[in-house]
């Protein structure tokens, strides 16, 4: 352990770090391999699912260096396992509180236990999104799911629903077809955000059709077993209501990022993602930083979370050694 850090450690004590990183998915574990590569002495809260969104995802065709793919968990699993080799400590805890406003140290606080560091790297990603609508809530888990690669294997032999336009939507209603008889991609509109290759790899589905200018205005089943029995479609054109029988919801309709413990302590975007510095880590605090979908509203793949994590701990380490001089 290089001297300055060794004598931080000793005299901050045991829960204090060099970097504090919040946050597992591409973004929180790149960053914490290349901050533990550089003898920095790094926390990860990993929250309760740790691994992020690709854990969530069937197979991942697009990351350099996996010419054949690799399964989302297991690609997780892997930079888990290079950020322990670097001896970054690995904890699968949610952060409660963020003291970020304070000036340095800064505090986490996680399960009642404070934490505290010279700097933050938040990586904590973005959630799908859910419809709002008041009878979603009793079958989310059973009937409605957010997630095809978790719950599409229940279906097997039903007929099911896709809400959305864009790519997750489309490759959502392409993994279903796997399992169910038929697959419905509901779509508010009929311009589509997905690209051209994902729209037209669903179209040539013969298990897939589309119920276009219609959204969910209700969800209704056995709200005691969460089973679902169909739902009513709002024509968004004129507001007519079609009844559809169907036994499960998939909503793919975007994400949201997670940013509620930053609320008023870091400026945040129209839709709420972290403002960093342009091509840079940096938020407005010196010593804070954000990298992956938490703070890109664009790219949002695995490969430029990953670029942005390491970003980040290169601008943590340069922020580091401008401390000591
Ligand atoms: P997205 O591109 O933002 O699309 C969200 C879709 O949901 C849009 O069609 C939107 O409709 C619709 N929507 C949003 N709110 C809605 C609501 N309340 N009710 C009904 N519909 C609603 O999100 P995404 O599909 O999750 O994709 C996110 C990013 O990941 C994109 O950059 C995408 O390219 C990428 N991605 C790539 C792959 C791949 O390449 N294999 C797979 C998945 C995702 P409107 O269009 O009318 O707004």
């Amino acid at each position: 352990m290089p001297a300055i850090q060794y004598y931080y450690y000793m005299s901050r004590g045991a829960n204090h770090f060099d970097v504090i990183i919040i946050g597992s998915g591409p973004a929180g574990y790149t960053a914490a391999i290349y901050s533990g590569r550089a003898n920095l002495n790094v926390l990860v809260l990993e929250g309760i699912e740790r691994g992020g969104q690709l854990m969530i995802t069937n197979e991942v065709e697009n990351y350099p260096g996996f010419p054949e793919g690799i399964m989302g968990p297991e690609m997780m699993e892997k930079f888990r396992q290079q950020a322990e080799r670097f001896g970054a400590k690995l904890i699968s805890k949610l952060a409660d509180k963020v003291v970020l406003t304070e000036g340095r140290p800064f505090k986490v606080i996680s399960e009642g236990t404070e934490y505290s560091s010279d700097t933050i790297i938040i990586a904590t990603g973005a959630s799908a999104r859910f419809l709002g609508i008041p009878s979603e809530q009793a079958f989310k888990g059973k009937g409605v799911s957010a997630c095809a690669t978790c719950d599409g294997f229940f279906f097997r032999g039903k007929e099911v629903i896709v809400v959305g336009g864009g790519d997750s939507a489309m490759e959502e209603a392409n993994f279903l077809t796997r399992f169910a008889t038929k697959v419905t991609i509901v779509h508010r509109r009929d311009g589509f955000r997905a690209s051209k290759i994902m729209v037209d790899r669903a179209k040539n589905n013969p298990k897939i059709e589309f119920q276009l200018f219609k959204e969910i205005s209700e969800i209704y089943g056995d709200e005691k077993t969460g089973v679902v029995s169909g739902v009513k479609l709002k024509d968004t054109r004129d507001g007519s209501i079609l009844d559809f029988p169907v036994q499960g919801v998939f909503i793919a309709i975007g994400h949201d990022p997670n940013t509620h413990l930053f609320e008023g302590q870091l400026d945040l975007d129209e839709k709420k993602y972290i403002k960093t510095v342009p091509g840079k880590t940096a938020t407005k605090i010196p010593g804070v930083f954000a990298c992956g979908d938490v703070q890109d509203s664009y790219y949002r793949q695995a490969i430029t979370a990953a670029g942005s994590g390491c970003m980040a701990a290169i601008e943590a380490e340069r922020y580091l050694e401008s401390l000591h001089g």
